[in-house]
């Protein structure tokens, strides 16, 4: 286990934000994490940081990373085992090393395995649950436990891992026999379609809401004329309303305030009520 004192928030995640958080905490094996939990101090988990703001400054609640090497890679027929800490990239290339195919909607993103399982990421009409056989699960009493995706409620942009202190130490996913260039040539196509529609290489958390029921969170942004906005050091992106951009060293404050604004604005206006899908950490 890594303890890093004073860590410079904007390595963290994505977005980038400023400030200094005075502990964090990488694990580096399943031991790691059982000891780590079993001294039952508050935590969050962190991830690549793509979905992610971090509030900096001290708190009780330390912030906890897998680090990619914790759990070793498996391949057992058509399922593919890999670590929480394994970022998109690495997973993009563990497919085609295997030669399985079918998480390729993820390419582009800068997400982590155990991210993207709490989140059930997800686009393009695919989630990452439907590809999970099983998770493995480090609960408070220590025990890691492989559990099934019907064991952890996934939802839209949600799982049991919002409300329960567990950590994603690995996922095994059910794949399909797929050859390497076929593999290779869909990862290419998604990200150049990211591309042209997200600013992919931008300083931001991917969306910045989750969508109403029955309307998409971007088309209510545009149709207010949210495109675009200047926030003075955040912007919402002229490629899609729905990022948010560092443009100017935003801070955590500035995140939350002009989400409250938004949300306010939207309510007052359309009665639509806007719920984040960023994560504000700790
Ligand atoms: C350019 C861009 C495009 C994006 N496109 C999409 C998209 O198409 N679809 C989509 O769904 N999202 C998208 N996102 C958002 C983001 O990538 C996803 O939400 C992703 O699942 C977050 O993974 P992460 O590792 O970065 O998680 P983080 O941001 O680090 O954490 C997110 C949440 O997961 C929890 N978590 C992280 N690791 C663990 C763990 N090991 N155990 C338990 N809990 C954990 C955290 O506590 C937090 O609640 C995009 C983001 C960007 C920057």
């Amino acid at each position: 286990m890594q303890i890093l004192s004073q860590v410079d928030i904007s390595r963290l995640t994505s977005f980038q934000n400023s400030g200094i958080v005075p502990e964090l905490v990488i694990l580096e094996s399943v031991q790691d994490a059982s000891e780590f939990i079993r001294t039952a101090r508050p935590f969050r988990m962190l991830g690549r940081g793509s979905n992610s703001v971090i509030r900096p400054g001290v708190t009780e609640t330390v912030l906890v990373k897998v680090s990619p090497d914790a759990v070793d890679v498996q391949v057992d027929g058509n399922t593919l085992t890999v670590g929480a800490g394994i970022p998109v990239n690495r997973l993009m290339q563990m497919m085609q090393d295997a030669e399985l195919g079918g998480l390729e909607f993820s390419a582009g993103v800068p997400a982590s395995v155990g991210g993207m399982v709490a989140m059930n990421f997800g686009c393009w009409g695919y989630e990452i649950s439907s590809f999970l056989s099983s998770v493995q699960v480090v609960l408070p009493s220590g025990e890691a436990v492989g559990m099934s995706p019907e064991e952890l409620k996934f939802g839209y942009r949600t799982s049991i891992f919002h409300h329960q202190p567990w950590i994603v130490m690995a996922a095994s996913f059910l794949l399909t026999p797929t050859p390497r260039l076929e593999i290779r040539k869909l990862v290419h196509d998604r990200i150049q379609e990211r591309v042209s529609k997200q600013p992919l290489r931008g300083k931001t958390f991917g969306s910045t809401f989750k969508n109403p029921q029955n309307g998409f969170a971007g088309q209510i942004l545009d149709q207010l004329g949210y495109r675009g906005r200047d926030f003075g050091t955040l912007q919402l992106s002229d490629q899609h309303a729905n990022f948010m951009l560092n443009t100017h060293n935003a801070t955590f404050e500035d995140v939350q305030h002009a989400i409250e604004s938004i949300c306010a604005d939207v309510s007052t206006r359309l009665g639509v009520q806007l719920e984040p899908e960023v994560c504000f950490l700790p």
